[in-house]
């Protein structure tokens, strides 16, 4: 028997459950939003497997369970402002939206821009802004952040990013060479001390520097 979106949706979340996705918050917005419009349309009924899926331009829409983990560790309330390097797909960055009060995100491929912005509206969702660019330079101009999330693996923290988390932020960002373990890494801000917690080991895409116009 086939199973319909919904009734995958709702096992997934059960999963997620299990998995220690605790935040109910977290597990409305997750049910509420429509990951399948995210994702390329030939992989629409794989839209709920606890899968990463590939999108534009080599790129990869994370794992929920990893999206999910991560929204958690960052502990977002609706009071802030948050930073997203990596929009990718923007499913991470509406997660992000429905659960802050405002979300800027920044991504380097054109093409996934273009597209992530267009969903935004299509969702209409108005409290998320974005930016082609180079994520690993953060946003001077919109900064501090209440907290930061990197949705691409670094060999080390951007210092930029460290600068422009307020004190008492909280980021999260992958660290680790491709092709090696990685892991996420939540770093909390007191002053000019930074704490650093080794979280769960992931596999990510990479973060690179520079631009890039064509998928
Ligand atoms: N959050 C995304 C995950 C996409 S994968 C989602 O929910 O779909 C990581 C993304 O980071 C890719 O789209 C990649 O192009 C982007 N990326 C990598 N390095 C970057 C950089 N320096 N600045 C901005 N985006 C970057």
């Amino acid at each position: 028997m086939r199973l319909k979106l919904s009734d995958k949706k709702a096992v997934l979340l059960t999963e997620l459950r299990r998995q220690g996705i605790w935040d109910e918050n977290l597990l409305v917005v997750l049910a509420d939003i429509p990951r399948e419009d995210f994702i390329p349309k030939a992989l629409r009924a794989q839209a709920y497997e606890n899968a990463a899926l590939p999108i534009d331009s080599g790129q990869t829409i994370s794992q929920p369970y990893i999206v999910a983990y991560m929204t958690q560790a960052l502990g977002v309330s609706k009071k802030h402002k948050i930073l997203e390097i990596g929009t990718g797909s923007g499913y991470q960055a509406v997660v992000l939206a429905k659960l802050c009060r405002r979300l800027f995100t920044i991504e380097r491929h054109l093409p996934l821009f273009n597209a992530a912005g267009k969903m935004f509206k299509k969702l209409n969702i108005f409290n998320i802004t974005t930016l082609f660019g180079n994520g690993m330079k953060g946003w001077s101009e919109q900064a501090p952040f209440d907290r930061i999330m990197v949705t691409a693996a670094s060999e080390d923290i951007p210092g930029k990013l460290l600068e422009q988390l307020k004190d008492g932020g909280i980021m999260v960002i992958p660290i680790g060479l491709q092709g090696k373990i990685q892991h996420i890494i939540r770093i909390t801000r007191h002053g000019d001390d930074y704490d650093h917690e080794e979280l769960l080991a992931v596999k990510f895409v990479p973060l690179l520097s520079g631009i890039v116009h064509e998928s």
